[in-house]
């Protein structure tokens, strides 16, 4: 099957819906698909906490203050521009789906803002109840599906983009994806292509991620030529749910209810231990998440963490009537899964969470290689080296709909480059009869654990080499064909291609955690536990003759008008 449209965006997010709404409003014809149902496969529906966003509506705010917060979160490395772009943007955006009817939770009139740590002030909106994310995302279902001109497919897994080859400019031109429902291959030629396929948290043991994040949008990128930069930086959550067990829920639920009730975090011995490492919370809610990650991991490292090897979250000091007003219908949830809070804590441990490196772009989201945009989690920069609570659903909406008007543009001035041939060597490897016997679930197993274990928040140059060579040994044995026999959801095929890019990504994050001699942000190294001001360098990222290569380059400190 072949495709024809002015703009394709790869991945149905909070980015990917937006960029798709704005361009087809611009006139575009717009191409949105997903490996998975539109609008359900990724992070922004399971996001069910707080969008930080400078409204004013409660305590006076500004756009600036919140870019102070994000540059200072950022330790040195934010992207200034693209932070520029998403606190500046943020508002607007905020008050569209607002007007959408998204269902912000307001107090007297006003959209409600809370306070999250590393804000200056109360700055998260949210749709009350762990119903944030999966409101946007309705939302944004609703907008796409009303809004002419865009075609949405969902079971199609984008492979590989195309680069046109020998005249042109070695343009994006489209893509080739796996139509997972019949194994069928579809090409799609497009005359700007977005990128918005989220992060990359599966290679972790522990994440609070969907299937689908095992960082496809860097590798596809990456392949077409784009640098990627800070790719060491991936985000714990530090307080992702542990014990007892909990079904049906996300596992990062916890945080809002800090946000509104504080809760006491205790080691074994049922003491606060936070200020032990430089952040005193006396059951409010101010440490930030590279620090309350580190206080969790050093104290079970000394033998005080909770029986599961985490910590104790306590909500014990609050009242039933206190809970059941912060907590509302999720309290009968916990109930449901045994959980009396007013009588027990619960385990709580860092998890994999969100990925602050990525693809390069301009304020533009224009990647280095024409016809390529990205939006949302795939691009890197913004956060730097630590991203602030709600600074993520913010990004995704903002880039994607900078993303979808740049895209539009392009479009109305281009030409449709795409020839088949450029798309050789990709249906190539979809058409394959791929007989080798290795057993790809095995191999996930084995690259999470080592990227918990090696690549996880505290490394060493001894954990990471090990990390390194054991990528190197699967890398081996996935081979350059693919298993299965590529039929209906061949899940044998599926893996083949999820791990061609989850080994090429893993790879990159062990190569620039080892490369970068300083601890920093997420970026933790036991064996160079001080910043260093020579550090202070993004770390880019190119793939050269199948090679990874590694630079630094200086940090884009320019807050000029975009
Ligand atoms: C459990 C959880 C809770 C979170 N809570 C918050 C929060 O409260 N506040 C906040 O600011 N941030 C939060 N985040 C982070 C935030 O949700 C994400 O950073 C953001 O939603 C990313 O949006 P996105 O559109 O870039 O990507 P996603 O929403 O992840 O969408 C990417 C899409 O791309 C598709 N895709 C991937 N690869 C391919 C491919 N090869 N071919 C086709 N399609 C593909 C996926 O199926 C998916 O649908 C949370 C994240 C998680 C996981």
């Amino acid at each position: 099957m072949h495709v024809e449209t002015d703009v394709l965006i790869i991945g149905s997010g909070g980015a990917g819906m937006y960029a798709a709404i704005e361009a087809a409003r611009g006139g575009a014809s717009v191409f949105l698909l997903d490996r998975s149902l539109i609008g359900r496969g990724g992070a922004t529906v399971m996001a069910q906490m707080t969008v930080a966003v400078a409204l004013g509506a409660q305590t006076p705010d500004h756009w600036s203050h919140h870019l102070a917060d994000t540059i200072q979160a950022g330790r040195g490395l934010t992207d200034e521009r693209l932070a520029r772009l998403l606190c500046e943007d943020g508002p607007d955006c905020i008050r569209e789906m607002d007007a959408w009817g998204v269902g912000w939770a307001r107090r007297d009139g006003h959209i409600t803002q809370a306070f999250a740590p590393g804000h200056d002030r109360p700055r998260c909106a949210y749709v009350d109840f762990l119903n944030t994310g999966p409101a946007v995302s309705k939302t944004l279902r609703t907008v796409v599906n009303r809004t002419n001109g865009i075609h949405k497919a969902g079971d199609l897994l984008v492979v590989d983009l195309v680069r046109q080859k020998g005249e042109g400019d070695g343009e994006v031109t489209g893509a080739v994806a796996l139509h997972l429902a019949t194994g069928a291959p579809v090409t799609i030629a497009a005359k700007a292509t977005i990128v918005a396929a989220g992060g990359l948290t599966r290679l972790y043991r522990r994440n609070s991620a969907s299937a689908n994040m095992g960082g496809d949008g860097y590798a596809l990128a990456l392949r077409a030529g784009a640098p990627l930069i800070d790719m060491e930086f991936v985000q714990f959550f530090p307080i992702g749910h542990l014990a007892p067990r909990l079904i049906g829920m996300d596992p990062i639920m916890w945080d809002p209810f800090r946000y509104k009730l504080g809760g006491r975090l205790l080691n074994a011995d049922r003491e606060e231990f936070t200020g032990r490492y430089g952040t005193r919370e006396d059951g409010k809610y101010v440490i930030t998440r590279d620090l309350a990650t580190y206080a969790i991991a050093k104290e079970v490292e000394a033998g005080r963490g909770s029986p599961h090897g985490g910590a104790y979250l306590s909500f014990e000091h609050c009242s039933a009537q206190a809970l059941r007003e912060a907590f509302g219908p999720v309290i009968d949830r916990l109930a449901a899964n045994d959980i009396d809070l007013t009588k027990m804590p619960v385990e709580v441990a860092p998890i994999a969470h969100y990925h602050m490196g990525g693809v390069t772009a301009d304020a533009r989201m224009q990647t280095e290689v024409p016809g390529l945009l990205v939006a949302g989690e795939v691009v890197g920069g913004a956060n730097g080296a630590n991203r602030l609570s709600g600074n993520a659903i913010t990004e995704a909406l903002t880039f994607g709909r900078r993303a979808g008007r740049t895209a539009e543009a392009r479009a109305r001035d281009g030409k449709q480059g795409f020839a088949v041939a450029d798309a050789g060597a990709a249906l190539d490897l979809l058409t394959a009869d791929g007989s080798a016997a290795i057993n790809t679930a095995a191999m996930v197993q084995t690259l999470q654990a080592t990227m918990a274990d090696d690549v996880g928040p505290f490394r060493t140059k001894e954990k990471l080499a090990r990390a390194l060579g054991i990528i190197g040994d699967l890398t081996a044995a996935l081979g350059e064909r693919p298993v299965g026999d590529g039929g209906r959801f061949d899940m044998q095929r599926i893996d083949w291609f999820d791990l061609r890019n989850m080994l090429l990504v893993a790879r990159i994050v062990a190569q620039a955690a080892l490369r970068r001699t300083e601890s920093r942000g997420a970026h933790q190294r036991e064996d160079f536990p001080g910043m260093l001001p020579e550090w202070q360098v993004n770390q880019v990222v190119r793939l050269r003759d199948g090679e990874v290569a590694l630079a630094s380059a200086p940090v884009v400190a320019e807050v000029a008008a975009q």
